[in-house]
């Protein structure tokens, strides 16, 4: 009887998560824990992300962590401490790239933290096994590398393009490849929960300033999902403002890079497709007044009219 009666509560209470999902539309709840591409060590990039309805997630690289969980829970997002939230609540890290600006925070807090999986292409953790966790730089709290490991991350490299189910969470994830001024690499992740996607990039360049043509082939791996509307937003960097030099770029996007890009999937999706898509900037450098000048050259160069949304740390967002 008692079995029966948890048995139905549980049913009520899902019935009414899927409804109240379904009710506004929102699949994704995303939780920045830091949003800049430098200078502020207490708030580099890094973001929380769940099914809305979820309470597990997984971390969207991991530039800033505590400093972003103790943000979070002084907003009320979460009670409790952030050592807490981070060890019961975050499942598994995925790492765009290995610069510091987003790894440091996953390094610093490794001797406190839980077990986690670590997810990346193999560049990446390849890069996080040899140069962080090599007892020379840190201590190897990871699965394999320099002995001993101490096994408390667990290393799941992935293959670019398909999808790893991420266990107990009702996630999918996909990484592409990505330039970030070679030799550097980087990684955009396709989420998907149920029917509907978000995409995150790491650092990347412009196609015509990189060489190659990764970000082209990103776009057009999303641009079906665009087209049949289950693209629920995009993360992605823009640096610098358009008075940068493209020599100068670093692997990284002005608003005119941007749009440029973005214009190459609004064309492959069939013009028009991205008017009203959530777009959230990240990595803006925190240099002079590079951020107001960066929202008022993307608002101009709007001709997509993408809805521009500019992540905060601990300011939830949900798609
Ligand atoms: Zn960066
Ligand atoms: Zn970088």
């Amino acid at each position: 009887m008692k079995n029966w009666y948890k048995l139905l509560c549980g049913l009520l209470l899902a019935i009414q998560v899927v409804s109240a999902q379904t009710k506004n539309g929102k699949t994704f709840t995303i939780i920045p824990l830091g949003v800049k591409g430098g200078l502020d060590e207490s708030n580099l990039s890094a973001y929380l992300l769940k099914p809305t309805g979820g309470t597990q997630y997984i971390c969207l690289d991991g530039g800033t962590v505590r400093a972003g969980l103790q943000q979070a829970i002084t907003h009320h997002v979460f009670p409790g401490r952030a050592s807490d939230v981070l060890k019961s609540q975050v499942r598994a890290y995925f790492i765009s790239h290995p610069h510091l600006d987003h790894v440091e925070g996953m390094l610093q807090n490794a001797p406190d933290d839980s077990a986690k999986a670590l997810y990346g292409l193999p560049f990446c953790l390849n890069i996080i096994q040899d140069k962080y966790f090599n007892w020379k730089s840190w201590g190897n709290f990871a699965d394999a590398g320099d002995p001993p490991a101490l096994g408390k991350f667990r290393y799941m490299p992935m293959d670019s393009g398909v999808a790893t189910p991420i266990a107990d969470l009702d996630l999918e994830v996909s990484a592409y490849p990505l330039r970030h001024s070679a030799p550097g690499q980087s990684t955009a992740f396709l989420v998907k929960h149920q029917s509907s996607y978000l995409l995150y990039l790491g650092d990347t360049g412009p196609d015509a300033l990189e060489g190659g043509n990764n970000l082209r082939q990103l776009w057009e791996a999303v641009s079906p999902i665009l087209k049949a509307r289950q693209l629920k937003g995009i993360m992605i960097e823009t640096s610098f403002p358009n008075e940068q030099s493209d020599h100068a770029l670093y692997g990284h996007l002005t608003p005119h890079w941007l749009m440029t890009e973005l214009a190459v999937l609004d064309s492959l999706a069939g013009p028009g497709s991205l008017k009203g898509l959530p777009v959230l900037i990240t990595h803006i450098k925190p240099v002079g007044n590079n951020e107001a000048r960066i929202k008022v050259q993307l608002a101009k160069g709007n001709a997509l009219g993408v809805k521009l949304l500019f992540p905060q740390q601990a300011q939830v967002i949900t798609l």
